[in-house]
């Protein structure tokens, strides 16, 4: 069976994966932007995602796609119109590169949203994690998605130290790849963000006894050790 081990500690990955499957698909939060493949509206959703709540991102994202359901109709609007319609998100400088994009691809992209990662990532606007959310969540590559909340979990799934730098840190860009589950990354994806908003939150203590995937989390092990409830999982 494939496994992965950090420090000793191991993780029969194929089980990780089907049980964090198994709570995503009964906690899936069903955002507008996760009920399509569209790139395009994948692509501005996670560009508005950016520091700001998905609760907060609802009402505007669907705004802006009724008012710019394509790439052709957000590249000929005035600066000033798309500021009438994303000034709520804060952040102005992101809309002036959401409007930038749009006049770099329909002039450079004939419209369309480039597949290829160093293509994406040279779009105005376009980080590293949007690049890996778009090429996943619209085409199903198997991309890790590295945030401070992906890395939050990681860190204590196999009790690592997480500092800010950590984002851009090899050893957690390579765990959290080894993660992806290979046949559904868009759903273990979901799943995973999904986990780090509502179980293995920043608040403290995160809520381990409700997590699919306690029993091959190194930290709830040590938790579970002190108070001497429960084994961890072998493997
Ligand atoms: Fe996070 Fe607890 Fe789940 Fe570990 S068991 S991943 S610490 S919620």
């Amino acid at each position: 069976m494939q496994t992965l081990t950090v420090k000793g500690h191991l993780v029969q990955l194929p089980v990780f994966r089907a049980a964090l499957l198994a709570w995503g698909r009964e906690n899936f939060r069903p955002f507008p932007w996760r009920l399509t493949n569209d790139p395009y509206r994948i692509l501005m959703a996670e560009v508005m995602l950016h520091r700001t709540q998905a609760r907060q991102v609802v009402p505007i994202y669907g705004r802006f796609i009724a008012k710019y359901p394509d790439i052709d109709a957000l590249g000929c609007t005035a600066r000033a119109d798309l500021h009438e319609v994303l000034y709520s998100l804060g952040l102005r400088w992101r809309i002036d590169l959401i409007h930038t994009m749009a006049q770099v691809l329909v002039q450079h992209h004939h419209g369309q949203i480039p597949q290829d990662k160093d293509v994406l990532l040279s779009l105005p606007g376009v980080s590293e994690y949007v690049a890996s959310a778009v090429r996943c969540f619209a085409w199903g590559f198997p991309e890790a998605l590295i945030d401070t909340n992906t890395v939050r979990v990681a860190g204590r799934l196999f009790g690592l130290e997480v500092k800010d730098s950590s984002r851009r840190n090899r050893t957690f860009r390579e765990l959290l790849t080894a993660l992806v589950d290979q046949s559904d990354p868009r759903a273990f994806n979901y799943a995973l963000l999904d986990l780090a908003d509502e179980i293995c939150t920043k608040r403290r203590p995160p809520q381990c006894d409700r997590c699919p995937v306690a029993v091959w989390c190194r930290s709830a092990c040590q938790g579970r050790a002190a108070q001497d409830t429960m084994s961890c999982h072998p493997g």
